[in-house]
């Protein structure tokens, strides 16, 4: 405290060395966490840099700081600004994703599980908190982020260099290779080499620019395009999302092992429609094992990072083309899926970065001439 009585900026850092951060340990300020503080006449103003604006315990950090400033004496108000400084995933030489500082893999072991749904809630929930956010759709074999994001037309093309810019909507970059097939319908006979090229130039062919999170939807079970993408761009992690019954925690435990075969982090595990809320009277009814999907974490030795009940609007707001999360912002599946957001989030920041992923072998045009015919077009 100053001569005069009056608090100063050295005493506004020492109690805020007193506030821990409570999902990476240490305190904010020897985290270097607290910037830009000023003071002037008992007014005391500060910006706390979170390591995602997707903290689930921002409120927490927020308050804290607050608590431990009032207890100064001398001081009348405090101005908590919270921002953040997304964490950037370890890179490789010649890296694709230059720009992109996580990318986060949703995978399964089986389809219908609710993958897309959870990347597509996933990927708009952390948009909402304000992170720079894309879409990969990379479940070729059944491509459902087209409908699920609401998006009837093919990306343009970058006529300098010819790349191709990610579709914007619902605050989301989003590529699928469903934008360049109109009907959707038309089969596409798929060779496994083909998957991995296609995955890999929907990553180098697209203009992603800066983003703090790039969620792919891969498809479902341990095939080419997961070996490629983990091979391409060093991952951050992997979500693996499964209902709780036995069949699916043992077809969900395969992907997992394959993850960390390829030294790709588990993130952890989403259980998916794990009960059914009647719409009517709220009645919460369990449709397979309670607590099946965290057993099954527990089992396989990874986090578990939340369940989302079921709930025919879901399906609903996918087939409208708004993910939950944006079109019933308020519902309690809204907030089931903001949970699980704000886990992943967390899960990534206190990830260590840094596994080091092989260079994928040259491939041929995969896409037999699908893009190129697009671009032309
Ligand atoms: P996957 O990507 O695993 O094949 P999808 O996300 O396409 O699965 O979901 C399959 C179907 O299940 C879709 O019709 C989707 O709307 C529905 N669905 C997914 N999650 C839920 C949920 N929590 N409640 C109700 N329906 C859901």
């Amino acid at each position: 405290m100053a001569e005069n009585g009056q608090v100063t900026k050295e005493d506004v850092i020492r109690a805020l060395s007193t506030v821990q951060e409570p999902e990476l340990g240490g305190d904010l300020v020897s985290r270097n966490m607290v910037r830009d503080v000023a003071v002037c006449d008992g007014m005391v103003a500060f910006e706390v840099v979170l390591t995602t604006p997707a903290c689930p315990l921002k409120g927490q950090i927020e308050n804290e700081c607050r608590q431990a400033l009032m207890k100064l004496p001398g001081v009348k108000q405090v101005t908590v600004r919270m921002g953040s400084n997304v964490a950037r995933r370890a890179q490789m030489g010649e890296d694709l994703l230059p720009e992109v500082r996580n990318v986060i893999a949703v995978a399964s072991g089986k389809g219908g599980v609710g993958k897309s749904t959870v990347a597509v809630n996933l990927a708009a929930a952390l948009a909402q908190t304000g992170a720079r956010v894309g879409l990969l759709d990379a479940d070729i074999y059944g491509p459902s982020i087209p409908v699920m994001m609401g998006v009837q037309r093919a990306p343009f093309v970058d006529p300098r260099d010819r790349k191709i810019l990610p579709i914007e909507q619902h605050q989301l970059k989003c590529m699928s290779l469903g934008f360049l097939m109109p009907d959707n319908a038309t089969p596409v006979v798929w060779r496994g080499p083909m998957v991995g090229s296609a995955v890999r130039q929907m990553l180098a062919d697209v203009k992603w620019g800066e983003l703090d999170y790039l969620i792919v939807d891969l498809p479902p079970g341990t095939g080419d395009a997961q070996l490629t993408l983990a091979q391409t761009v060093p991952l951050t992690g992997v979500v693996i999302v499964m209902t709780s019954q036995d069949v699916a925690v043992n077809i969900a435990s395969k992907a997992l092992a394959m993850f960390q075969k390829l030294n790709v982090p588990v993130l952890g595990v989403v259980e998916n429609m794990s009960t059914f809320v009647c719409p009517h009277c709220q009645h919460e009814t369990n449709i397979f094992t309670r607590g099946g999907g965290e057993q099954a974490a527990m089992k396989l030795g990874v986090p578990f990072l939340g369940s989302i009940p079921l709930d025919p609007q879901v399906v609903a707001h996918g087939d409208a083309g708004t993910p939950t999360v944006v079109a019933a912002a308020e519902s309690a599946q809204a907030e089931a899926f903001r949970k699980v957001t704000g886990a992943v989030a967390a899960r990534v920041s206190v990830l260590h970065f840094g596994a080091d992923k092989a260079a994928d072998g040259g491939h041929k045009d995969p896409l037999g001439g699908l893009m190129s015919r697009f671009r032309k077009s």
